[in-house]
């Protein structure tokens, strides 16, 4: 291809791509799989980062992050981002609207009004020129927000690009929220590599707003409900109609906006969504009502805080109390101890609650609570409610404290609890029962090993009976071995044994996470592993080596080093070895070309074209060799970002060639 069809060949890949994206994210009507938006995003990005010339900050590439912010710039806000009045009555309602009308000098003015949620998230002002989105600017104190532009642009509804052709420059606001189902996805993944917990949707909202690494941002689903167009736009002077010129350039505008033409109409609107709104995929905690005539907007104007022509009414969190009748105990695969409180049954937002985690020790001793007191509990973001407090008005002599566990509730051996650690842990790892069948469980799991048809009950007999001690054990279990054990049918064991087989050709990233090290989770897990690309060289790898990996900090690592220093587990890895169990990454990547044949490349620190894993595979495309640690052997090393102090000495000290990012690109030029 010449450059200009190149660069026509980039245009037409990134506005069908933006159009993908418009589908998929804001209209929810996808008609492309993943596997194909990706291989045309990654063909697109291949095109850029050969063609560096036709480089568009907003492009569908930049979406990924990759990029590290080295802080945020302060920005003053054109016009100015108010906050809104609260209201939590029908009556501060009524009296809101007397007092409206009476500002506009007429009782007897019939006003429109529009009602919308209340998004709980943090407010954002964005900026497009000439239909481009040029800034993303935080509220902060409604004069000067934080730039956050290159996190937004991570935001898949957001659109880079406004449909339509645009002369003018364009203002609009809403909200940055996380979908509740993607805030725990991101507290699960979180507790099994060992971080603390975030709390709710809406903190975790607006601090990821203010991460560093967009690479982080881009994982962790944010999505934009857009709410307010600062610009005139044509057609009727409503809100109303703003909304949907929004909605037509690419936004996404929830669709449950409705008109009222009476208060009355705004009171069931209020009502509809009081119990509705815990169905919905994000949290509200209200509603806001607007006047929909912008013209009476203008004539209302604004307090020194917020607009008279809106007003929020915010529903009461539900909020319930009952008696901490106990606290038991659970072990989980790692040995953490998460203790949990057993309460009095009692309804809240329409289930029946009978237990709330607790968390740990620290936890409980932050709430200062005792069995038998009366205790709130509340549903915040989590599908799990939580204990919010206590009511020491109703403590009596009956409460008694909690005295946390010394000993393993499974195994009764002494608990052991590091500084670093939130939890308690049994040490007791090979003899722990719960822990041994927690791991075969964990092992076996969709997102590891993913073998179906064998249920705890089993694992418990095949243990019991001696048939496995751990689940490298499984590849040599034999029909007899199962048959006699829980009942199971002739049918039901061909087909285990089947998937037991069918395991082998899981990959290895997917093994790493089966095996089970603490901390290690499914993208820790891929991270390592397209790293290192074998077991082999992660068992050789020390601490330094590993926390050079991008996102392994010291704690992963030092779990790692451990891990393997455990010739138990080194045992079990050599069982999988024999079994056959892929414990290399298979060479997936397609050669394009043999520019880099025998030519070994080390890659260390972050990039910002590229992430690691595409510079990874663009050198092995091009038939180069990746290795995880600098020898004699090595020709070049491609630095990004913070690229490992160990590995700077070393290449010095071995003079191998250190090139940036660009320099590796004119390379395959
Ligand atoms: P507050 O933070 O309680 O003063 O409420 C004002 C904030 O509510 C605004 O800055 C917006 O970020 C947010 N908000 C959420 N949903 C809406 C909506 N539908 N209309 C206007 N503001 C909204
Ligand atoms: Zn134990």
């Amino acid at each position: 291809m010449n450059k200009s069809n190149i660069e026509n060949k980039i245009k037409s890949l990134r506005q069908e791509l933006n159009n993908l994206n418009y589908k998929y994210y804001v209209l929810d009507d996808s008609d492309v799989s993943d596997f194909d938006f990706d291989k045309k995003l990654k063909y697109l990005n291949q095109l850029e980062s050969e063609n560096i010339e036709f480089f568009d900050e907003n492009s569908p590439t930049q979406r990924v992050g990759g990029y590290i912010n080295k802080g945020f710039k302060n920005s003053k806000h054109l016009n100015r981002m108010y906050s809104l009045d609260n209201t939590y009555s029908k009556e501060d309602l009524l009296d809101w609207e007397k007092k409206i009308k009476k500002i506009l000098g007429n009782d007897d003015i019939e006003i429109e009004y529009t009602c919308e949620l209340k998004y709980d998230g943090a407010s954002i002002n964005l900026k497009y020129e000439k239909g481009k989105l040029v800034s993303a600017v935080t509220r902060g104190d409604g004069t000067i927000g934080d730039d956050v532009t290159s996190n937004v642009k991570t935001i898949r509804s957001i659109p880079l690009v406004l449909n339509g052709e645009h002369k003018d420059d364009f203002e609009i606001r809403g909200e940055i929220i996380i979908p509740i189902s993607d805030f725990e996805n991101i507290n699960t993944l979180r507790e099994q590599e060992g971080k603390e917990l975030f709390k709710n949707p809406r903190n975790t909202a607006s601090g990821s707003l203010k991460l560093l690494d967009t690479t982080e941002v881009s994982r962790r689903k944010l999505d934009c409900l857009l709410y307010h167009v600062v610009e005139e736009v044509g057609g009727d002077r409503t809100h109303f109609n703003k909304l949907n010129k929004a909605k037509e350039l690419g936004f996404k505008v929830p669709k449950d906006v409705v008109k009222c033409k009476k208060i009355k109409e705004v009171f069931e609107f209020i009502q509809k969504w009081e119990t509705k709104r815990h169905d919905l995929p994000y949290e509200t905690d209200g509603v806001v009502v607007k006047v929909n005539d912008l013209n009476l907007q203008t004539e209302l104007g604004f307090t020194s805080k917020s607009p008279r022509w809106a007003i929020s009414y915010k529903y009461k969190a539900e909020q319930v109390f009952t008696k901490l009748k106990s606290v038991s105990y659970q072990v989980g695969r790692t040995g953490a101890i998460t203790p949990v409180a057993n309460l009095e049954p009692v309804e809240l937002a329409g289930t029946v609650v009978k237990r709330a985690s607790l968390h740990n020790e620290e936890q409980i001793r932050k709430l200062g609570i005792k069995i038998n007191d009366t205790v709130f509990i509340e549903k915040g973001g989590e599908i799990i409610p939580k204990i919010v407090g206590v009511d020491l008005d109703k403590r009596t002599e009956l409460t008694e404290n909690i005295n946390y566990i010394s000993n393993c509730p499974d195994c009764g051996s002494l608990l052991s609890k590091k500084d670093t650690d939130a939890k308690h842990y049994c040490i007791n790892t090979y003899t722990c029962t719960t822990q041994i069948i927690g791991r075969i469980e964990h092992f076996i799991s969709r997102k590891a090993m993913n073998i179906d048809g064998l249920g705890v009950e089993t694992i418990k007999g095949l243990y019991e009976k001696g048939c496995i001690n751990n689940f490298s054990d499984l590849y040599t279990l034999k029909y007899e071995d199962i048959i006699n054990i829980d009942r199971m049918a002739d049918k039901s064991v061909k087909k285990l044994l089947k998937n037991i087989e069918l395991s082998k050709n899981i990959t290895f990233d997917k093994v790493l996470y089966a095996i089970g090290i603490r901390h290690v989770g499914v993208t820790v897990a891929k991270k390592i592993a397209n790293n290192y690309r074998s077991i082999d060289s992660i068992m050789k790898s020390g601490m330094e080596e590993l926390v050079t990996v991008d996102e392994i900090g010291e704690k992963i690592a030092k779990s790692v080093v451990e891990y393997f220093e455990n010739k138990e587990n080194v045992d079990i890895i050599n069982k999988l070895k024999d079994s056959k169990i892929n414990l290399i990454l298979e060479d997936e990547v397609e050669k394009i070309s043999k520019k880099l044949e025998n030519t070994v490349f080390v890659v260390s620190g972050v990039f910002t074209i590229m992430d690691r894993k595409e510079l990874i595979d663009t050198i092995e495309g091009n038939s180069g060799k990746v290795s995880g640690s600098i020898s004699k052997k090595t020709d070049y090393i491609v630095a990004g970002d913070n690229m490992g102090p160990s590995k700077k000495i070393k290449a010095d000290k071995l003079d191998v060639k250190i090139i940036s990012e660009i320099e590796f690109l004119e390379l395959i030029k």
